[in-house]
């Protein structure tokens, strides 16, 4: 199948064809057609299958196929996401792929100025791409008019519903005007993402595809046992003697993540870290200078590295596993993106033996494990449990990334999140 076979406009085939792009992905030749019929979608697809064309496409196509009657400007199509990053990105690929077309974008989250945003819609856009909390912040204040929209997508609904943000979609919603077309991507289905749905979607064209990492051979997939101290160590000797250039490092706090940088900074490896404590600019800046090669690591948490779309990213580290097995799923998604073999490493410690355990359950397969010499396990340290403080690395006593840290948060908590959502709790059974 081709681009041309899916009926989309010569100004878009254009811009595909700009990009490169010769085939269609599954979840772009699955979706497309359902969303240029105006049928409402649900679609279980995640980072990385190409889901953000398999939207953008058809809104474009449909918005500029539909003359609008209205006098003014306004906004015809609103996508939420859940974080800064992603809307960034989304809004990338709607000027990218909207290049040749007559219709206005922007973006707007938290973090940063508020007034460049206010003028910016009050110049008129046809297309917004927000996170939930500035949006609000925008209706509040009546610097918003959503009563154009036309099509709504609901993007990383799962990831939505994970950060709390539950209520201010329902808040969003229940502003929009009725017979609008509804678009829902979600990565995996909990009993509240089918709540969701079923409030929002009018008898929707259902797409699946296959999470790509659980099917995927292109992701690498391996554990080296080292203890939890030795950790940073470890992983500068890998980074230095098998000249990485480009790695993408997980931790599980925001601590963690700033210690671990300083680290590789200190020992001559350059790094950055991106978390929820940094502001807007610097993990901007931070992003940046990893896409251009300028820095060699960024050491992220799960919540700032959604959606963080780096072409050809050749090495994700698990630096601590994480508490919620589906987030391993989510990192190493980074990698091993749109046909680029990709590899995915998890340094584990004792402490973490029964999320391994978890994640190869979820992802039903076992994980090769090798320990690599001068860094052996000793067989006398016993494990601690995470959830009450210990151990697991930047987070715990052990100091994984360099020295203790008694002060952590429980590791059941992270950053972003305004509640624990039912899929962390049901994610202690491991
Ligand atoms: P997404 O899942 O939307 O985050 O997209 C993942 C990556 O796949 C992005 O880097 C896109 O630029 C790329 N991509 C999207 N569609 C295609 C396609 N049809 N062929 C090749 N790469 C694509």
């Amino acid at each position: 199948m081709t681009f041309s076979d899916l009926n989309l406009n010569t100004s878009l085939l254009k811009a595909i064809n700009d990009q490169g792009y010769t085939t269609p992905t599954p979840v772009q030749a699955q979706a497309i057609p359902y969303i240029l019929e105006g049928r409402d979608m649900l679609a279980g697809a995640q980072t990385g299958t190409g889901k953000t064309a398999g939207f953008t496409l058809p809104l474009l196509q449909i918005l500029s196929d539909k003359k609008t009657s209205k006098p003014h400007r306004k906004i015809r199509a609103l996508i939420l996401t859940p974080t800064r990053e992603l809307a960034a990105q989304v809004g990338e690929s709607v000027k990218l792929y909207g290049k040749y077309l007559p219709l206005k974008s922007a973006v707007i989250f938290g973090g940063v100025g508020i007034t460049p945003q206010i003028t910016m819609l009050r110049n008129g856009i046809d297309i917004l791409i927000a996170t939930p909390g500035r949006l609000l912040d925008h209706i509040g204040q009546g610097t918003v008019d959503l009563s154009g929209v036309e099509v709504f997508v609901l993007d990383e609904a799962d990831r939505m519903l994970d950060m709390g943000f539950i209520r201010d979609i329902r808040r969003v919603i229940s502003i929009l005007p009725k017979g609008r077309q509804n678009l829902m991507f979600s990565a995996t289905y909990s009993d509240e993402i089918k709540t969701l749905a079923n409030t929002l979607l009018h008898t929707p064209a259902e797409v699946e595809v296959a999470r790509r990492n659980t099917s995927s051979e292109l992701v690498k997939q391996s554990v080296i046992l080292v203890d939890c101290k030795r950790k940073s160590a470890l992983l500068g000797e890998l980074i230095s003697k098998n000249k990485w250039e480009q790695v993408l490092v997980f931790t599980r706090t925001k601590h963690g993540a700033n210690k671990l940088s300083e680290y590789f900074q200190k020992i001559g490896i350059t790094a950055a870290a991106i978390h929820g404590n940094k502001s807007q600019s610097a993990r901007t800046k931070a992003l940046d200078d990893f896409k251009k090669r300028t820095i060699r690591v960024l050491v992220a948490t799960d919540i700032a590295a959604r959606g963080i779309d780096i072409d050809a990213l050749p090495h994700v580290v698990n630096f601590e596993l994480p508490n919620i097995a589906e987030d391993y799923v989510h990192r190493i998604g980074r990698t091993g993106r749109a046909g680029c073999e990709g590899e995915a490493l998890s340094l584990v410690c004792v402490d973490e033996a029964d999320y391994l355990k978890g994640i190869e359950k979820l992802i039903n397969k076992k994980l090769d494990s090798r320990i690599i010499e001068g860094y052996e396990p000793d067989p006398s340290i016993k494990a601690e449990p995470i959830q009450r403080g210990r151990g697991g690395g930047s987070g715990g006593n052990r100091g994984g990334s360099g020295g203790g840290n008694r002060s952590s948060k429980p590791a059941q908590k992270r950053e972003g999140g305004r509640h624990e959502s039912s899929r962390r709790d049901s994610s202690r059974r491991y």
